[in-house]
């Protein structure tokens, strides 16, 4: 009898292997960072291969690490970066391109002529370059004779959920409804590849993927672990959303790794979003009703951090941020508006730029620092602040997780700017253990939901410490920031 749960977490910094008990609590993991393409200003790429080898790797170093063997695994399940596409040839299974990442903007140009209210009510998404469809048609546009290939059906769409489960079963090509709602080809009503839009991206329907519930047996992980059903792929903030148990209508949860991403319950109707916020796929259980949520999706959080790591040189690790950020005790008046890949929520500027502002002579790489932590934090207040309008009701709690969270002076100055407390779990990686517990849900190994809510336990606690003066001065001068990262593209 198999005693444990594996996951597959494939996310924009890396892809990690977890193993889990049925009281959710980690076994064992391995974790390896991928290389950030970064061919110019504005582009984002991985390599698709290399992700897969290190796929593989990840896997067969936490087996070895914990003695478990595929006979231990009930099953596994998939997360992965959503969005993020590649296309690859259906015969050899060689990538075409890199992928190209959510992040990357080259198909700016192209997002002012597209059909805003047609994009909203069909997708529940507005005009951005963040979503796979742009993405696709650059794709097929620049990479010679992509696109006859494509109509042949010789080369295939997918997110990375798609290319790990093809790679994994040998040949299957699927894709859930979670990372199908992100392509922006979907429809959210229906569930399927919508063909007004395959007309208007110039998409194929032949190079798209089957799409599924987010949890039933897709095949068995041959590749790999043989004999192991690959039960769930679930998009990584929607697997966090699982991971935080947030089953009801109502509950929400913030995920901090190189973006940020805030994601409500609403219950098996989608909510249509009057303020900057995503409609979109929490997630399908086989033939039960789609549940849909509204998200507020930042681009640029912890992402700041490794640019102050890797471009500018000033830490030299994601967690030395805390230190340095914690020799001042304010940013005095600077402010980090990390817009590297444009505005996502709730403003949706693809144009923007990124801005320091409020420079003295006497600020050093601390005041910087600090004034990136605050920067996830105000980006976070900024979609919080929407999905109450939206909602018309507020969070007395935000349940957070991600790599961004292990730093407290963060989560303290989160708290401090929201003015409401923020908690995180005992298991910091939900991501992970959302896909482990939908696939875990989907063999039977967990019997019901309420099985997984009394496994959540609360790590630590952060309260809110200033007073409302002063998150109003700290929330004015970020608007004000905000402002010149607009600005800035009218020069
Ligand atoms: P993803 O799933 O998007 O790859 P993770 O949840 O692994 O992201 O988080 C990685 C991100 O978190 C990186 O952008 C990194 O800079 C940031 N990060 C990790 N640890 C810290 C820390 N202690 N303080 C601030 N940022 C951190």
């Amino acid at each position: 009898m198999a005693d444990f749960v594996g996951a597959i977490d494939q996310g924009t910094t890396s892809t990690r292997f977890m193993i889990f008990d049925r009281a959710g609590h980690e076994i064992g993991r391995h974790q390896l960072e991928h290389r950030q393409i970064l061919p110019g200003a504005g582009l984002v790429e991985h390599d698709a291969d290399e992700i897969w080898e290190n796929t593989l790797k990840t896997i067969g170093v936490a087996l070895a690490d914990t003695g478990l063997g595929p006979a231990d695994l009930a099953a596994i399940g998939i997360t992965n970066q959503r969005e993020s596409a590649l296309i690859w040839d259906r015969r050899t299974g060689r990538p075409c391109h890199h992928v190209i990442v959510w992040q990357d903007t080259r198909t700016a140009a192209a997002i002012p002529a597209l059909d805003a209210e047609l994009l909203r009510d069909r997708t529940g998404l507005p005009p951005a370059t963040y979503f796979s469809a742009t993405k696709i048609r650059w794709m097929l546009d620049n990479v010679p004779g992509l696109r006859d290939r494509a109509e042949r059906g010789e080369v295939l769409f997918g997110t990375l959920d798609s290319w790990l489960i093809w790679n994994l079963t040998g040949g299957r090509h699927l894709t859930d409804v979670t990372n199908a709602s992100r392509t922006q080809l979907m429809n959210l009503h229906t569930l399927d590849w919508d063909d007004e839009l395959l007309e208007v991206f110039g998409i194929p329907r032949a190079m798209l993927p089957a799409i599924r519930p987010s949890a039933e047996i897709y095949g068995t992980a041959e590749a790999v672990l043989p004999g192991v059903p690959i039960a769930a792929a679930i998009g990584d903030q929607q697997a966090a959303l699982f991971g935080q148990t947030c089953f009801a209508p109502g509950e929400a949860k913030c995920t901090y790794g190189t973006g940020n991403f805030v994601l409500l319950n609403t219950g098996t109707a989608p909510v249509r979003s009057t303020h900057g916020l995503l409609t979109t796929v929490a997630y399908q259980f086989g033939d039960g009703a789609p549940v849909y949520a509204l998200e507020g999706s930042v681009a640029a959080t912890g992402s700041a951090v490794q640019w102050l790591r890797d471009q500018l040189g000033v830490i030299e690790s994601a967690g030395a941020s805390e230190d340095l950020a914690r020799t001042v005790d304010d940013s005095e008046g600077v402010c980090f508006v990390p817009a590297f890949s444009g505005l996502f929520a709730p403003y949706w500027r693809p144009d923007a730029r990124a801005a320091i502002v409020g420079l003295a002579r006497y600020h050093t790489a601390a005041h910087i620092t600090r004034a990136a932590l605050e920067a996830i934090c105000y980006q976070t207040r900024d979609v919080m602040a929407a999905m109450a309008r939206d909602s018309g009701s507020s969070l007395d709690c935000l349940k957070v997780d991600g790599g961004v969270t292990a730093n407290a002076l963060c989560m303290q100055l989160q708290a401090d700017i929201l003015g409401v407390p923020v908690s995180r779990p005992a298991v910091a990686e939900t991501t992970a253990l959302g896909a482990a517990y939908a696939a875990g849900l989907a063999v039977g190994f967990w019997r019901s939901p309420d099985e997984l809510r009394a496994n959540w336990r609360e790590d630590r606690r952060w309260e809110p410490s200033w007073d409302q003066a002063r998150r109003d001065d700290g929330t004015a001068r970020w608007r004000a920031a905000i402002d010149r990262t607009l600005d800035w593209v009218s020069v």
